[in-house]
């Protein structure tokens, strides 16, 4: 049994999370605990994610996300403007809601939209959402590439999250639209980086975003991409679907912003 906080999480994420900066109140581990068990039952009906066990998905999931919360409260507070409580966060190909639920359930005064093109997962998140009485939390089924074009969606997010999902390139592509300026993007990486980030930067200006840090975070095998809005993102992005992944951006020879709209060169 973990520590006295949370008498129904069985590892020592809290003290793990702990030495990573994150402490949260009881009733949020509560909630957690609660995630992970429909993690574990929805999965053994259907493949939500390939972790099986209890202190996987406590630690391969939950802990990777926690580990985000200081990089995210510090692109709050410098959005001075943007006050939690209005702040918006996308999670695309959030799956079983990672990172985003785990961050929702975090900070519950941001409102957080999770994406997946998988009915399946989403009907998952939709029951977590309403089992949890998650209120800010809403999930939408859809691509990126598509919801990207969405007046209702577009450049209205102070932060946009994807773990696991595509491609450096792609990510940044994926992203850039739902962006306010001066928006903040999320893309917790594996450590084995540099050719994806050099791709990344040569991407990054093409769709209006600049890449701001890529540091590992302290404990953990992840490195965290920090990108930032820096210009409108040209109409063209995202291109159309499965466009952003299979002919990345930023491939080998540039890519001129005005002629972005249909190649991309491979990697
Ligand atoms: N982020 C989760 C899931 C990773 S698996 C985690 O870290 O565990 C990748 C997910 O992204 C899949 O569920 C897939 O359906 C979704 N996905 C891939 N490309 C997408 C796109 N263009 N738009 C929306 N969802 C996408």
């Amino acid at each position: 049994m973990s520590g006295s906080l949370s008498p129904v999480m069985v590892s020592p994420i809290v003290h793990r999370a702990a030495e990573a900066g994150v402490v949260l109140e009881a009733d949020q581990w509560d909630a957690l605990a609660r995630y992970r068990d429909l993690i574990l039952e929805w999965n053994r009906r259907f493949n939500l994610t390939a972790i099986r066990d209890p202190a996987g998905v406590e630690e391969r999931l939950f802990l990777d996300a926690l580990r985000l919360l200081p990089a995210l409260d510090a692109v709050l507070s410098r959005t001075a403007s943007m006050p939690p409580e209005v702040a918006r966060l996308l999670d695309v190909g959030t799956g079983a809601g990672l990172p985003g639920m785990v961050l929702a359930i975090a900070r519950p005064a941001l409102a957080v939209t999770l994406l997946d093109a998988t009915g399946k997962k989403v009907r998952f998140l939709e029951h977590v959402i309403a089992d949890l009485g998650l209120d800010r939390v809403t999930a939408v089924h859809g691509r990126a590439e598509d919801l990207g074009h969405d007046p209702a969606e577009r450049d209205t997010y102070a932060v946009v999250s994807a773990r696991a999902v595509s491609s450096l390139p792609a990510l940044l592509e994926l992203a850039a639209p739902f962006l306010t300026l001066g928006g903040t993007a999320l893309f917790p990486k594996s450590i084995d980086l540099d050719d994806e980030l050099a791709a990344g930067r040569r991407a990054a200006p093409l769709v209006g975003m600049a890449i701001d840090a890529a540091a590992v975070l302290p404990g953990s095998t992840t490195r965290l991409v920090i990108a930032t809005k820096r210009a409108p993102t040209p109409v063209s992005y995202p291109r159309r679907a499965g466009l952003p992944a299979h002919e990345p951006l930023g491939g080998r020879g540039a890519v001129p912003a005005n002629r972005g709209g249909s190649r991309g060169g491979t990697r």
